[in-house]
């Protein structure tokens, strides 16, 4: 199949409230021109030399998601162009991102990831760290970003049930926060769940962005150098 014909397959079972983000990491810039000629704008990348090197070569009304880890020395090679980062886990790298950007005058988007998945290893603020951080109201001095929602990842699993569980958890903690902590701010409207394998269950339980790389671009070789 082509990225053509597999984005267009995943495009026509997206409700249309919910934003595709097209996980391109891995992927040539060929491959993505294919996606772009077919409309598609908004493209993930999870590294940060991977991301500002397409970003240069690519056409500049691409909206270029930051959907990896981010360490706060890496922030100011995407903040002058970077339309959302999705994996904020730290109040320091959301520090980081408000003075990069005060720099160069610009407002960036970003999401709170949280861990909502059972294994040890993904990033992210646990439910009770987050709220901890927000009851600080950090919002207040940090005029430079704004908090667009959370991001999560489930648990890479077989059993939907834990996986449809991990999302209903996530979608509840946001509509706390959402009461809570952003009830004045309209821009607090962005759940980031569900990737190829889960991302229409992701939907069913509330998402509102799918970041979608396998189904759409085919499987990633990591073997191969960029
Ligand atoms: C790679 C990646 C995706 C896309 O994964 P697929 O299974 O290929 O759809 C989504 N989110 C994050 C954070 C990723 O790193």
């Amino acid at each position: 199949m082509s990225v053509e014909a597999n984005l267009n397959a995943v495009v026509s079972t997206l409700p249309p409230h919910v934003v595709l983000v097209a996980v391109s990491k891995t992927h040539p810039n060929q491959s993505i021109m294919e996606a772009y000629d077919q409309g598609q704008r908004v493209f993930g990348e999870n590294k940060v030399q991977e991301l500002t090197n397409k970003a240069e070569s690519l056409p500049s009304d691409i909206k270029w998601h930051m959907i990896g880890h981010l360490q706060s020395n890496k922030v100011k090679y995407i903040v002058p162009f970077v339309d959302l980062i999705h994996g904020v886990d730290s109040l320091k790298l959301l520090t980081a991102i408000d003075k990069e950007a005060a720099k160069i005058n610009r407002c960036i988007d970003v999401l709170l990831q949280v861990h909502i998945a059972q294994e040890e290893s993904k990033f992210g603020f646990s439910p009770d760290e987050l709220a901890d951080v927000l009851s600080g109201n950090p919002m207040a001095g940090l005029p430079n970003v704004r908090i667009r929602g959370l991001m999560g990842m489930a648990t890479f699993t077989d059993d939907l049930r834990q996986v449809r569980c991990e999302f209903a958890g996530l979608k509840q903690l946001f509509d706390k926060l959402k009461i809570s902590f952003f009830a004045d701010c309209h821009y607090f409207d962005t759940l980031s769940m569900g990737m190829s394998d889960d991302y229409l269950l992701a939907i069913e339980e509330g998402s509102t962005m799918v970041r979608v790389g396998s189904s759409i671009f085919g499987h990633r070789d990591y073997g191969q150098t960029l």
